[in-house]
């Protein structure tokens, strides 16, 4: 991962649209919202909140997107990472159809705000779930089912032929395919949403870390050379809160993991190679815990993701691991190389559903989406907004999700790592 203020080395930042220069922060300034962050959580929340007529200021560490907003596998998901049913069992029946409509708005929504700003993000309808083992086909027929219950339609159960059919590669025995999920480009979403918020009257400032949150009764975010004052706070610094400025929000990283993950962008294919890896130009993803999710690019290039890492360092031979799992499910691309290969930190949560919260009465935050940022974070940003203009039902929904800390102190991560090796054994079953 790059240390540098820079973006990290991505096939994304090869093909990123022209990025706006923001200066970083000097003096203090006044505004209705301070936002940490200009990952999607940040940005959202201050388009949303632009857009209801309040004043925002966003303090950005590094770059726009530079964290896992710029670097991610783009992967529009449906639902959450647990069953509705699952779901239920925490905050009741009645919250978790509410959740589940929730996370439907937030897919029309990523779909709405990229058509209404013009966003030019490659945004693609169209996911495939991959079952390689008899449990997985149980798991894909049980989502199915529920999608189906909830009032979705055109989400169809695909049997070994059918994937091969789309997918070369000799893994897969099940499938699913989900024709509101999709892939977009991340970096330029990330993008994008920084010029909507511009033009909605958003001020950004790049370089500007804040080390010190003041969330007491005149709250403020402050930076080395100055201070934002306002009448409420953002918090959307996510997986990087604690790794950027430690202990910066004592407590708030606690429920969340920050997982390094991984992706290669293979060299160009060519349309005929490419096409016979991946048909349809749909964003994949296993149904492993440690799973593989990939996509092709216009320029027909492979961007596989995979491997973990819940040590916070990158595997010392990153490309030869990235490499070994691609070959397990494409074993023709042996001689293929890799032009980029990059990695960030996803944000995980025990029960892998979001934290959304509030830090005394006036700063509220959203993290730990999980792996599934890309369309969930759209919402956090509006139920956030929602919230500081008076309307906080549809935040305290999400609030109301019981989340579990991860043990702290020195044992923080061996314990993770020991926690996560059973799902990885389970995998293997
Ligand atoms: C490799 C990878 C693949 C992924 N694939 C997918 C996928 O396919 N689909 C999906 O839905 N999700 C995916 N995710 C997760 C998704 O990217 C995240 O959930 C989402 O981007 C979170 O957005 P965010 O704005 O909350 O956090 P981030 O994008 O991480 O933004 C946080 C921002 O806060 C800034 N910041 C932190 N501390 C400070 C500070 N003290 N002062 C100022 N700024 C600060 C950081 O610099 C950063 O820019 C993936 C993540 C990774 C890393």
């Amino acid at each position: 991962m790059s240390a540098s203020a820079e973006h990290v080395d991505s096939w994304y930042l090869r093909t990123a649209n022209p990025m706006t220069d923001c200066p970083a922060l000097e003096g203090e300034v006044r505004a209705d919202v301070a936002v940490l962050g200009a990952g999607y959580t940040g940005l959202t929340a201050a388009l949303h909140l632009a857009e209801r007529g309040y004043k925002v200021v966003v303090l950005e560490a590094k770059r726009v997107g530079w964290g896992a907003s710029g670097r991610n596998g783009g992967q529009i998901c449906t639902g959450y990472n647990q069953s509705v049913e699952t779901i239920g069992g925490w905050v009741g029946r009645d919250d978790a159809r509410k959740l589940w409509d929730l996370a439907e708005e937030a897919r029309r929504l990523l779909i709405d705000t990229v058509n209404r700003h013009g966003i030019g993000c490659g945004l693609t309808l169209g996911y495939l779930y991959g079952g390689m083992k008899p449990r997985h086909l149980d798991d894909l027929k049980a989502m199915q089912a529920e999608w189906q219950a909830l009032g979705r339609e055109g989400v169809e159960l695909l049997d070994q032929g059918q994937m091969r059919a789309r997918i070369g590669s000799p893994r897969y025995t099940s499938g699913l395919y989900d024709p509101d999920g999709g892939h977009l480009h991340p970096l330029n979403y990330a993008l994008g949403l920084a010029d909507a918020c511009r033009a909605a009257g958003v001020t950004i400032h790049e370089n500007s870390p804040v080390t010190a949150v003041e969330t007491g009764a005149s709250p403020s975010l402050a930076t080395v050379g100055g201070r934002v004052r306002a009448d409420a706070l953002v918090l959307g610094g996510n997986a990087l809160i604690d790794r950027l400025v430690p202990g910066l929000v004592p407590g708030l990283a606690s429920t969340i993991a920050p997982v390094g993950t991984y992706i290669a962008a293979t060299e160009r294919l060519g349309r005929a190679r490419m096409r016979a890896v991946l048909t349809d130009d749909v964003a994949v993803c296993d149904m492993n815990f440690v799973l593989n999710y990939y996509r092709r690019t216009p320029d027909d290039r492979l961007l596989f993701g995979a491997r973990v890492s819940y040590s916070g360092r990158d595997p010392a031979d990153l490309q030869q691991q990235m490499r070994r799992s691609m070959l397990k499910t494409f074993p023709q691309l042996a001689d293929v190389r890799f032009d980029q290969v990059w990695g960030g930190l996803v944000d995980i949560t025990v029960n892998r559903l979001p934290h959304l919260g509030r830090i005394g009465q006036t700063c509220y935050f959203a993290q730990g989406f999980s792996g599934q940022g890309v369309t969930l974070t759209g919402i956090a940003g509006r139920v956030i907004a929602e919230a500081i203009a008076g309307q906080a039902e549809r935040f305290d929904l999400f609030a109301r999700i019981p989340h579990r800390v991860f043990p702290g102190g020195p044992l923080r991560t061996p314990t993770l790592m020991l926690a996560m090796l059973w799902y990885r054994l389970r995998d293997l079953l």
